[in-house]
């Protein structure tokens, strides 16, 4: 491409600011495309609130021509002799004549050119051959004549026996099918626009199934065979799904029969007591595109987190008899909030976060435990509370960012015990693995601050540390940490049950 050389100093001193200003992040959830060719991820980054798509992408994606007007600053997208012309700075596009508004105008990050992802359904979708359709919210770009229902599920009531409902609109045929641990619901359809709740109760957790038409139920240990009826009215089928609990060895044939439970409602049921200090979160940190910290030979945090997740999942089990459960058990994206709501709405007495650290200098290495600050780091994140992140000083120099929110805060009622549980993690850390000489701290995270029980955050190593990065893709030193945090736990949960608390 030839261009002046004023234009090219220009552009070479904008580059680092535009660099800086239009890299952004990856949305928590990628962007889907759906077609009759199969399913692929679309790249997308946010910025200022605003999802972006690079016209290089969209060119690769849709087979159409990207023209660069260099002397306006402008671009010109073309298909099959249509044309979307888009202006610098303004949030609108020109669709074979026509103006349609996007939320935002086309921004550069160095060579690339980025638009809102709204170009896809309100100025491409209208030159088209295909139907293009959008739908943010599941994070699905349908493509050409799929047939995508919305399936909404929800936890309608905790039981035992949980009852889960499943609506599909329009409605489809589904059927139900069990196998060891899970349901597994499929809908005669392309694919599916999903909403899903947390799991509750018997129901660990709801998730989109292996099959881009299936949607997995997976059971709580204890769980007996779901029973499920559907029935088609108003628009939409409906599934509900009861999730009996297997009834205890020795019980009577009269016990052994579950309640039954009322016909569905929309009203929220009150949830059965049980026993205290049942139900153990564990947060393998990161996941899905979001990699956390990576070594230079390629291990990746969310990797460390989930395993070491599971392997604390299996001590806690095995030898507490406490249910734990993950907030992601695959390579998954969640939210921070994501992560704290299941662990509400899962009623956990105990919320751990697992993580691997980073940090610019090499040197710093060691473990650390965080529980929620309300004091005068507090302070520092009230006043930053619109933005997403606040950087703290690290110790031996350097800032990290920590993710926060407004201060609103479950977690408000417990920092107490959590300082209680931090220091408990980080003795049994201690006598296992090395410590960062700031080993226990508090800081305003926001995966915490949600969390409506007991909760800390380990940091268990710093990957940035070559002898650490190393020691972490081994099994002794993950079952160190493991080790750790079962007897934490064990002797947290001990001291509660021993002193409990109106
Ligand atoms: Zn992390």
């Amino acid at each position: 491409m030839r261009r002046s050389a004023a234009f090219t100093i220009a552009t070479l001193l904008l580059v680092p600011v535009l660099l800086l200003r239009a890299q952004g992040t990856p949305p928590p959830t990628p962007l889907t495309l759906i077609s009759r060719e199969g399913r692929r991820a679309v790249p997308t980054v946010m910025q200022s609130g605003q999802e972006l798509i690079a016209l290089d992408d969209v060119a690769a994606l849709f087979q159409v021509m990207v023209a660069e007007d260099a002397p306006t600053g402008g671009v010109t997208v073309s298909y099959r002799g249509r044309t979307i012309v888009l202006s610098a700075e303004q949030s609108i596009a020109s669709v074979n004549g026509r103006i349609v508004t996007l939320p935002g105008p086309m921004t550069r990050a160095g060579r690339r050119v980025m638009v809102p992802v709204e170009f896809l359904s309100r100025a491409l979708a209208p030159i088209y051959d295909r139907r293009i359709d959008l739908r943010r919210a599941s994070r699905l770009l349908i493509v050409g004549d799929m047939n995508v229902p919305r399936v909404v599920a929800r936890i309608d009531a905790v039981g035992p026996p949980t009852r889960a409902i499943i609506e599909v609109t329009p409605p489809a045929p589904v059927t139900v099918a069990s196998d060891t641990g899970r349901a597994i619901v499929r809908i005669d359809a392309d694919a599916l626009d999903l909403t899903l709740p947390a799991g509750s109760g018997l129901i660990e957790q709801i998730r989109a199934g292996d099959q881009p038409n299936t949607v997995t139920l997976v059971l709580a240990g204890g769980a007996g065979t779901p029973r499920t009826t559907t029935a088609t009215n108003d628009g939409a089928a409906r599934v509900t799904i009861d999730v009996p609990a297997v009834p205890a060895a020795g019980a009577d044939t009269a016990a052994a029969t579950p309640p039954a439970l009322p016909p569905p409602t929309d009203t929220l049921p009150v949830g059965a007591p049980r026993p205290r200090f049942a139900v153990i979160a564990i947060d393998p940190g990161h996941g899905g595109a979001d990699t956390g910290v990576k070594t230079s030979d390629g291990l990746e945090e969310k990797e460390l987190t989930l395993d070491v997740a599971r392997r604390v999942r299996q001590r806690l089990e095995t030898r507490l008899g406490v249910r734990a459960i993950l907030t992601r058990d695959e390579d998954k994206a969640l939210t921070l909030d994501e992560r704290a709501a299941f662990a509400n709405n899962s009623k956990a007495d105990l919320f751990l976060s697992l993580h691997a650290n980073g940090a610019l200098g090499p040197g710093i290495t060691g473990a650390e435990v965080y529980f929620l600050s309300l004091d005068r780091e507090g302070e520092t994140v009230r006043r930053t509370a619109t933005a997403d992140a606040v950087s703290l000083p690290v110790l031996g120099g350097g800032r990290r960012l920590v993710e926060v929110v407004p201060w609103n805060l479950a977690q408000a009622a417990y920092i107490d015990k959590s300082a209680t549980l931090a220091g408990m993690l980080e003795e049994e850390l201690r006598r296992r693995v090395p410590m960062s000489p700031r080993a226990v701290q508090r800081a305003g995270m926001r995966v915490l601050t949600g969390a409506n029980m007991p909760a800390a955050l380990v940091e268990m190593a710093y990957l940035t540390n070559r002898d650490q990065a190393m020691k972490a893709r081994g099994d002794e030193f993950r079952n160190a940490v493991a080790d750790a945090v079962y007897e934490a736990v064990a002797r947290f949960r001990t001291a509660a049950i021993e002193k409990p608390t109106p």
